[in-house]
């Protein structure tokens, strides 16, 4: 499977086993590693990428997660895809999770290069298992649940956060018309080219065979010439006389041959050269329009 070739971020695996999946993937939850606490020292904290990484490791039987994903747009994977991972209450069968190193607080903004990241990952995501980005969920509107600390009452998850640019992304996995537009004129354009590569070889070819056909009409042209200038002789017998005869009609049904030959290959040449314009003119509309939509 290729990974990120595009991307100048790092990938580590550090394997954690999970569950084996009964049920197909029909959703993407996004976490950030921040959240509401208790503890009021705990609350709203991201930890860092090693950190998280060390406390799923400890917390292995009990919580899991297939993608973290650093600030600076590092990625690691841990459990596969095709396991179940226990990162969200009661969707965890369905579901593929992403951590992101973030507060969760709603203020902690989200740096460029983990965004790139993230929509890279959940572009192959939502391709593999052909979903849409309103299979995207965040683990807050997914767990309502209630933390009561003391007299305290919050809500237990509210990850990603509000600062987590959901119509963004959104915006940058939904195929749009113009994308479309570029796909769809991309392919024309190649196999326009493809097309005009192959009639211009064609075309050289019966250049090649029309430069024969008129060398080989210029020499039983010269043949003709000369039999014509053959001095006369006297006594020519009959024989000579009709051979003389068959061989000059010889040269002229060869010479009608190459001219039928040469009207067909100018007329053929005709052709490529129309279908080439054609061609040629068709491009320059397209670029045209892709140009406009770019
Ligand atoms: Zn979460």
């Amino acid at each position: 499977m290729l990974f990120f070739t595009a991307s100048a971020a790092e990938v580590r695996n550090v394997p954690v086993t999970g569950t084996p999946r009964k049920e197909p993937i029909k959703q993407v939850v996004i976490h950030a590693t921040g959240g509401a606490s208790c503890d009021s020292n705990r609350r709203f904290q991201s930890g860092t990428f090693n950190g998280i990484v060390a406390h799923f490791l400890r917390n292995k039987n009990r919580i899991s997660i297939h993608y973290i994903i650093d600030r600076n747009g590092d990625l690691i994977r841990m459990v596969p895809e095709s396991q179940v991972a226990y990162h969200v209450r009661g969707h965890n069968m369905n579901s593929i999770g992403i951590e992101l190193i973030n507060n969760g607080d709603g203020l902690d903004p989200f740096p460029e290069p983990q965004l790139a990241t993230l929509i890279t990952l959940l572009r192959e995501i939502l391709s593999r298992y052909q979903l849409t980005t309103s299979h995207l969920k965040s683990h807050a509107e997914l767990d309502n649940a209630y933390l009561h600390c003391g007299k305290l009452k919050i809500k237990r998850k509210s990850d990603p956060g509000a600062a987590f640019p959901w119509q963004r992304l959104i915006r940058e996995l939904t195929p749009n018309r113009a994308n479309l537009i570029v796909v769809t004129h991309n392919a024309k354009i190649n196999a326009l080219q493809k097309l005009l590569h192959q009639w211009t070889e064609r075309e050289t070819h019966l250049r090649i065979r029309l430069k024969a056909v008129l060398s080989d009409q210029r020499d039983a042209k010269t043949a003709l010439n000369w039999s014509w200038k053959q001095p006369y002789k006297a006594q020519t017998t009959a024989l000579e006389q009709e051979q003389y005869d068959l061989r000059m009609a010889s040269i002229q049904e060869t010479i009608d041959q190459l001219k039928r030959r040469e009207t067909e290959l100018r007329l053929e040449l005709q052709g490529f050269i129309q279908a080439k314009q054609n061609a040629k003119a068709m491009l320059r509309q397209l670029r045209a329009k892709l140009n406009a939509t770019l």
